[in-house]
């Protein structure tokens, strides 16, 4: 069997009005086009694609792997542009490989570009209708996908992440590559859509409701005729058609499938009383902050996480901690995107002013240069990340680090990059919502969690959902219809 194979990942928060353009990935990310170059670089690398290669090889076919885009980091639609470019790239891989047998596709299912709310389900469709491929044809998610009927229409299995923070790569990647090679003559994808956002906070695979889900589903794929079972908390800040929380069954049996995904779609609904944000008000976050021995506290910044697609910018923690930086039982480490306060040649060990909206921020310049750093915790692990220029000022136990964009800073090596000691610090900013918990090896009980300005705010009723999105639990605390089934033919 000749195999095409390829890896697509970006994730859209349409709360962030920045378009994404080709430097995402090509500058900031990975963006490659030739088969021999993709081996390369998945050999380093413990990707879906990495794994489902080397499974399709053992089993003895032949891999072509057409294209490669991951993001650097989550934020608003690609522009119309840099989907072209992105899509032609795609389907001019596939056409330019010869004959193919199969497909297996490792794609997100979150990116939305102008114009377009579902890009995974219309390159599918493209694949299908314009290419004309009938052959099988595997897709890999990302658990946080909004999964749509035209994935599962055009695809002949689909599974997707069991990890929040998102670990399992290489596993996905083998359990893709393991479903084309059993597949069976057909299939039939059942998903059960609940009308429910749930706080990312809320998803971790090892503890709490999302835990327990994550087992129930594993005990449902046992049965002979189902597949796969996948769950899908969605990432919940697009404001798009159909967005909601998914189960998705592959089976061979349809009534199998359907009783699978009704089941588990039930008793996820009747878990929302149980799906806690953790926000706590500023004073008792402040009272909460004691000197503890085994590492810092995590000062979680649940909507402006950069990890969910919002920019970074929010100032909320430095006007809070910026009155009591001499009154502090041990070092705070803020960080803020601000492009604008990164430009000046100041010199490292001079007193400087940044004036910010309603906040003068004056201390001294501890660093001034390139941020850049390979995380060192469990997620993203080893990849260069850059957030561009960078200045840290420091003043009485604070220390702001300002940088020239966002990026996945949910590790102590952000930190460190710029000189800066987060174990040792009493508290460490972060703007990430569960990565942190992989990046400093350490469990939710760590965090004190706030909110504030951004796009990824967990109070959803605050962000600016329209239409049929403002009948989801929690914004609507009875909605109208709470799970609907959808069944390829
Ligand atoms: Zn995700």
């Amino acid at each position: 069997m000749r195999v095409a194979l390829a890896q697509f990942i970006y994730e859209s928060n349409t709360f962030n009005p920045e378009l994404a353009e080709m430097s995402c990935f090509t500058e900031r990310g990975v963006w490659l086009t030739e088969p021999a170059a993709i081996k390369t670089w998945a050999q380093a690398t413990d990707t879906q694609l990495q794994r489902s290669v080397e499974v399709l090889a053992e089993a003895g076919h032949e891999t072509v792997p057409v294209m490669v885009a991951v993001c650097g980091a989550p934020g608003g639609r690609l522009s119309a542009a840099c989907h072209d470019a992105l899509k032609s790239a795609f389907l001019d891989g596939l056409r330019g490989a010869g004959t193919l047998d199969a497909m297996v596709l490792h794609l997100h299912g979150a990116v939305a570009a102008e114009g377009i709310d579902d890009v995974e389900g219309d390159w599918l469709a493209t694949v299908r209708q314009e290419l004309g491929f009938t052959g099988p044809l595997v897709v890999s998610l990302d658990l946080h996908a909004n999964v749509t009927a035209a994935m599962l229409e055009h695809a002949d299995a689909i599974t997707a992440y069991r990890t929040a923070p998102h670990e399992d790569f290489a596993e996905t990647g083998e359990r893709a590559a393991q479903l084309l090679l059993d597949l069976p003559e057909s299939t039939t994808r059942t998903m059960a859509k609940i009308a429910a956002l749930i706080p990312p906070i809320s998803t971790h695979h090892e503890v709490g409701p999302f835990a327990e889900m994550l087992n129930r589903a594993r005990d449902l794929q046992r049965p002979a005729g189902i597949l796969d079972v996948s769950l899908f908390p969605v990432q919940p800040w697009l404001d798009v058609e159909g967005l909601g929380t998914s189960v998705v069954v592959t089976a061979t049996d349809p009534a199998e499938g359907q009783r699978v995904a009704q089941q588990l779609a039930e008793g996820w609904y009747a878990q929302r009383f149980v799906w806690p944000t953790g926000l706590l008000a500023w004073d008792e976050l402040q009272s909460r902050l004691e000197p503890r021995s085994d590492g810092p506290w995590l000062l979680v910044d649940t909507a402006d996480a950069t990890t969910g697609g919002s920019d970074g910018s929010s100032l909320a923690a430095v006007r809070e901690f910026w009155p009591r930086r001499d009154n502090l039982a041990g070092t705070v480490l803020l960080w803020v995107v601000a492009p604008e306060m990164v430009s000046g040649d100041r010199e490292v060990g001079a007193q400087v002013q940044l004036d910010l909206p309603d906040l003068t921020v004056t201390g001294e310049l501890t660093f001034a240069g390139e941020c850049q750093f390979r995380p060192r915790g469990k997620a993203y692990t080893g990849q260069l990340i850059s957030c561009g220029r960078a200045q840290v000022v420091a003043s009485g136990q604070l220390r702001v680090i300002f940088t020239e964009r966002g990026c996945l800073c949910s590790d102590p090596a952000f930190y460190e990059a710029v000189g800066l000691d987060p174990e040792g610090a009493l508290a460490v900013h972060v703007k990430s919502l569960l990565g942190w918990q992989a990046g400093f090896g350490v469990g939710p009980e760590r965090g004190l969690y706030f909110d504030g300005p951004g796009m990824t705010s967990l109070n959803f009723a605050r962000l600016s959902f329209t239409g049929a999105r403002r009948e989801l639990w929690p914004i609507n605390p009875s909605p109208p219809n709470p799970i609907s089934l959808w069944q390829s033919i």
